[in-house]
């Protein structure tokens, strides 16, 4: 796991690097805004531990500009003051823990961790195949600029396929995952929602993307 430490502090950003290398991460530090911001641009982290005070560009603007250019990097803020306003701050802008100064370094290390387990679960939130997006917040779906109207269940049969590229998709899997049933209805619900949701992103579009293997199940894919 490879985390960046961002710490204008030496003393600070020195111990709290030895304590994560001990613990086996890869540290990278950084001592101000910038330098954090074009370290992150070349190398996937896996976390990022930042400090709200930092000289010129503080840490709540790093992290602000790094999740408008989509760095997804799960970041701890660190902050002297501990207030409840810079915590709600933080959060608002995109951080995903939070950790007041004078902190216990075993705490640094274990929030760092569980930031690790959450960066491996994060899931992107707007899914994309050829000019069909769905974004899976406001369960808004679009092909080429055109937005559809989607029952719950159509939703959840095209996000469930989307996040499958390219990989076919049987029947059993579909039923669990979009209808939560653990045995086969013998119907063929499937096979009506499929057509469904065929008619709403392929009719009129080229190329096609929704494709039957015949047999086995669906994929959803840009070439045939
Ligand atoms: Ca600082």
């Amino acid at each position: 796991m490879r985390v960046l430490v961002v710490e204008d502090e030496k003393k600070t950003a020195s111990f709290v690097r030895k304590a994560l290398q001990a613990e086996g991460f890869a540290v990278d530090v950084c001592d101000n805004g910038e330098a954090a911001l074009a370290a992150a641009a070349g190398t996937p982290f896996d976390g990022m531990v930042l400090d709200i005070m930092l000289p010129g560009r503080d840490g709540l603007s790093v992290l602000r500009q790094l999740r408008e250019r989509g760095n997804k990097t799960p970041v701890l803020l660190l902050s002297a003051r501990g207030a409840v306003n810079e915590r709600v701050e933080g959060l608002n802008a995109g951080a995903d823990d939070y950790l007041p100064k004078p902190f216990v370094i075993a705490e640094l290390v274990a929030r760092v961790r569980a930031l690790g387990r959450r960066g491996g679960e994060v899931k992107p939130t707007v899914l994309r195949l050829a000019d069909l997006t769905l974004d899976t917040i406001s369960h808004r779906a679009q092909r080429g600029g055109k937005t559809f109207e989607m029952t719950a269940r159509e939703f959840r049969l095209l996000e469930f396929l989307m996040r499958s590229p390219g990989r076919i998709c049987g029947r059993m899997s579909i039923i669990e995952k979009v209808w939560d049933y653990d045995f086969d209805p013998g119907t063929n619900l499937v096979d009506v929602y499929i057509r469904r949701l065929r008619e709403k992103i392929d009719d009129g579009f080229e190329p096609k993307l929704l494709h039957t293997v015949r047999g086995i199940g669906y994929v959803l894919k840009e070439t045939p």
